[in-house]
């Protein structure tokens, strides 16, 4: 049974939200370019939940073979971030962005230059706790939203209704929590290990290896240390000669953050001195699109499905007993 629909949409209307129109950028080296191949727009209704490194039951995998999708987690680090994007702009790709808020919200500048190369910001909790299993409901609840009213403020427009658990930490009442907040999470599908590893080589190698095994996926990428950065050029152009193509996810309609945590978190953002922080990295004027050049889109509206365990159980104790 699909458990998705997906249709192309016609006209590009929808992400005049989202900043810069995602790829298609006038690259400054088109024979480096890996580009983007086509843009998935996510329909976050009811939650839905992407990647293979999980035992729960997630959608089936939207991408086709040696497509990847590439993510970044636990930044912005200026000098990580700032390199990182400086080479997808060389390389006229694009990805998603899992920032931590408390740092986003002290460095809003660099949160904006994100959004303005045409990436796509989520939510990666408030303070990076490793396991939200091991705090209470209320707590982990805060680290969630805390964390999209951050990143939100701080990029001062919409984000991406897209999340991610730190260390893949999931659970079932966060899930059926995020589902009603109509929020996606995403794992992963390769794990380049980036936070183990400090050779550039190493990381690129094994990325590239694990990419191929998997024919693709989501690839977790960290913001956080230089080594990442530094293998970043030989990733993308590892991938670009092995064929694979960088599918862009953008979200059907934006995060909408708690209001009553951004008057607590105002203050936190007026200190941050924006005007020190101004990236010097590249510029956002090269993603200055030409018409006929956009990559194709895709709709992703996954059917509503119940996540957690216990409401797969009560799913399948009413299929059953309503079955002829
Ligand atoms: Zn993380």
């Amino acid at each position: 049974m699909r458990r998705f629909t997906a249709h192309a949409i016609a006209g590009l209307a929808v992400f005049a939200a989202w900043g810069s129109p995602a790829s298609a950028t006038e690259c400054k080296d088109p024979a480096k370019a890996l580009g983007v191949s086509r843009i998935v727009e996510i329909d976050t209704a009811n939650g839905p939940m992407f990647g293979a490194v999980t035992k729960r039951d997630t959608e089936e995998r939207f991408l086709a073979d040696d497509e990847v999708v590439l993510t970044f987690d636990d930044g912005p680090v200026p000098w990580v971030t700032g390199p990182i994007l400086d080479t997808l702009d060389a390389f006229c790709t694009k990805a998603t962005f899992f920032p931590v808020g408390r740092m986003a919200i002290s460095r809003p500048a660099l949160v904006k230059d994100i959004l303005a190369r045409g990436h796509t910001l989520g939510g990666h909790t408030w303070s990076h706790p490793n396991n939200l299993r091991r705090l209470s409901r209320d707590k982990a609840v805060d680290q969630i939203e805390r964390g999209f009213a951050a990143v939100a403020l701080a990029a001062g427009t919409d984000i991406a209704p897209f999340f991610r658990f730190p260390g893949l930490n999931d659970s079932d009442e966060l899930l059926d929590y995020l589902q009603g907040r109509n929020i996606a999470s995403f794992t992963v599908d390769v794990i380049s290990n980036d936070s183990f590893i400090s050779s550039p080589k190493a990381i690129a190698e094994r990325t590239l290896r694990l990419t191929t095994a998997q024919r693709g996926g989501i690839l977790l990428f960290h913001d956080l240390k230089r080594p990442t950065a530094r293998a970043l050029p030989a990733i993308l152009a590892g991938l670009k000669a092995r064929g694979f193509k960088v599918v862009h996810l953008v979200p059907k309609a934006p995060a909408t953050p708690l209001a009553t945590l951004d008057a607590e978190l105002q203050p936190i953002l007026a200190k941050a001195k924006p005007s020190a922080l101004v990236p010097i990295y590249g510029s956002p004027a090269q993603a200055r699109t030409r018409e006929g050049d956009r990559p194709r889109v895709t709709t992703l509206a996954p059917e509503p499905r119940a996540r957690s365990r216990e409401a797969q159980a009560a799913a399948g104790a009413a299929k059953t007993a309503g079955a002829p």
